[in-house]
């Protein structure tokens, strides 16, 4: 059974380094939601050599946010053809105030309003760490510590804003993201129920 009564339509948020994608990844493999990540979106278009790929790669290796227009553009058409399925767990979207404005539009126009936002809480000192480690390990050019930072400050600026805005219209909950992998997906399905 796929999780009857569980909230299905979702934003994971956190910084960058929380375990958004770990933990979507989860949802989408045990509870048959649709992860949307426009991060691999962008990166298959990278690695595909797409017009779109080639136009956000300098802002991705930078730690820049690509334009909202590109960003907005993508997910808008991934909403479009339906990829929605049973439910979603949008994963590093929206991350400025107009792609949450964007959002609640396109998601009005489907008729699959928000049931939840998570936020995963992990401090600042353990993400740097998280994600030199990972530099280490999966080479990706923003993981470079100079880069981290600026994603960082991004996140600060113009990421957390997101949050005041979506909480005046959708439930926010906010969990741990300093535990195991094991655990924190716990936490989070007990929040989904
Ligand atoms: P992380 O959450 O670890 O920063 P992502 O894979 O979500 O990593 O994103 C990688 C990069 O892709 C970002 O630094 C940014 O350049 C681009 N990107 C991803 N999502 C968005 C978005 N919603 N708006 C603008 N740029 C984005």
């Amino acid at each position: 059974m796929e999780g009857n009564g569980l909230k299905r339509n979702l934003i994971l948020f956190g910084p960058p380094g929380s375990g958004k994608g770990t933990q979507a990844d989860l949802l989408q493999r045990h509870q048959g939601l649709e992860h949307i990540a426009p991060g691999d979106m962008l990166r298959e278009h990278r690695a595909a050599g797409t017009e779109l790929g080639k136009m956000a790669s300098s802002y991705m290796a930078a730690g820049k946010l690509v334009p909202d227009e590109v960003i907005v553009g993508m997910i808008r058409h991934r909403l479009e053809q339906g990829a929605v399925g049973t439910g979603f767990v949008l994963d590093g979207f929206p991350r400025t105030v107009a792609q949450a404005r964007a959002l609640q539009e396109l998601l009005a126009q489907i008729d699959r309003p928000l049931d939840l936002v998570v936020v995963l809480d992990v401090p600042t000192e353990e993400l740097v760490e998280r994600l030199s480690r990972r530099s280490g390990v999966e080479h990706r050019e923003d993981d470079r510590p100079e880069v981290v930072t600026e994603r960082l400050a991004i996140y600060r600026d113009q990421t957390e804003p997101v949050l005041a805005y979506l909480a005046d219209q959708v439930p926010v909950v906010k969990i741990s993201g300093v535990a195991p992998v094991a655990e924190v997906n716990s936490s989070l399905l007990r929040v989904l129920l």
